[in-house]
């Protein structure tokens, strides 16, 4: 197949590059690297079957020759981006995702919207169904992303409806793993870092709030298996660990597996910060065949290797060593 990935330079969107390669297909990475970061497919680069264009998924981009697959995961994402970063998070979901489904249409594309837990707000409902409509602040803080994320998941099924295009949306739940940033703002990055440089752990509110973490190898699966099964138009799949932990145990299980000294620091909480989060994943098994299997503690484990390395070259190139 030939394949589109737009926000193939981030965290996700490398991963499912290095799938899509390892599963033969030719992978066109759109990225403009506000977010990503070119390291995150350097290793691809001189792959034949890998192309790199550095665009704005809002800007108009001619594709040359046939695509076959739009994986549609540029945004930005991370809850610290939404106060500096939310005009260009509503138009990035909205103008972005006209362009790119615009260019399924041309192409006969399959259509995969990235999208996100955030559409359920702080759910009334849990666990949380894809039926779920969702209870969201349509002007907090958090707006610019779960507003613009369901508005792109309206304009696919518009696209879906009027023109026929073969679309699917991935609801995506906390996902984690290497190649995540170290700056990226997200409770797993933090604790980590801050785990590894015995600093304080910023736990936000009383870390009674909870969340599921999906490792990020089981997450791509996910996706690929949504994007390559067929008869699938028009479905929407919660993909997630439904395995649920607080925040605080979470700091406290990467502090331990990290073996740090770091003690634990209580930070106000966020605005319209969800209460509890959890993905009701009967769908995903039943249609996909799928479900996470790396245990949580495997998960961290690698990303604080991941991350106990970039942190020493960090300190190595600071050092001049
Ligand atoms: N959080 C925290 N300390 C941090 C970063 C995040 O306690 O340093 C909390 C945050 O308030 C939220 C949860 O961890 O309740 C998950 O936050 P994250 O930003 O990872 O993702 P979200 O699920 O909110 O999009």
């Amino acid at each position: 197949m030939n394949v589109v990935v737009t926000g193939g330079a981030g965290f996700i969107g490398s991963w499912l590059c290095d799938r899509l390669i390892e599963n033969g297909h030719r992978v066109i990475c759109i990225d403009n690297l506000s977010s990503g970061s070119k390291e995150n497919f350097q290793h691809l680069l001189r792959h034949k079957r890998f192309k790199f264009i550095e665009r704005d998924v809002r800007d108009l981009i001619g594709i040359k020759g046939p695509v076959e697959c739009v994986f549609h995961l540029a945004s930005k994402a991370s809850p610290i981006d939404f106060r500096e970063h939310a005009i260009d998070i509503l138009l990035t979901n909205s103008l972005g995702t006209l362009n790119m489904l615009e260019l399924a249409r041309k192409k006969k594309a399959r259509f995969l919207l990235a999208s996100t837990s955030e559409v359920y707000g702080d759910p009334k409902e849990h666990p949380q169904r894809e039926s779920y409509w969702g209870n969201v602040n349509p002007v907090g803080v958090r707006s610019c992303y779960d507003e613009s994320k369901r508005f792109a998941e309206a304009l696919t099924m518009a696209y879906h409806r009027k023109y026929g295009l073969d679309v699917r949306i991935a609801r995506i739940f906390n996902t984690f793993g290497p190649r995540m940033r170290r700056d990226d703002g997200r409770a797993v990055p933090n604790f980590i870092v801050q785990a590894l440089e015995d600093r304080p752990i910023t736990v936000y509110g009383d870390g009674t709030q909870t969340r599921s973490f999906c490792y990020i190898t089981d997450l791509v699966e996910g996706l690929v298996r949504l994007a390559t099964t067929d008869a699938l138009g028009g479905e929407i799949v919660n993909l997630g660990n439904p395995q649920e932990v607080s925040i605080l145990e979470v700091a406290n299980l990467i502090k331990k597996l990290a073996g740090s000294r770091s003690r634990m620091v209580f930070k106000p909480l966020p605005q319209d910060d969800p209460v509890r989060r959890k993905p009701d994943i009967s769908k995903a098994k039943e249609i996909l065949r799928w479900k996470p299997v790396t245990p949580l503690r495997e998960g961290l484990q690698a990303t604080i290797e991941y991350f106990r390395k970039i942190l020493k070259v960090n300190i190595s190139i600071r050092h001049g060593y």
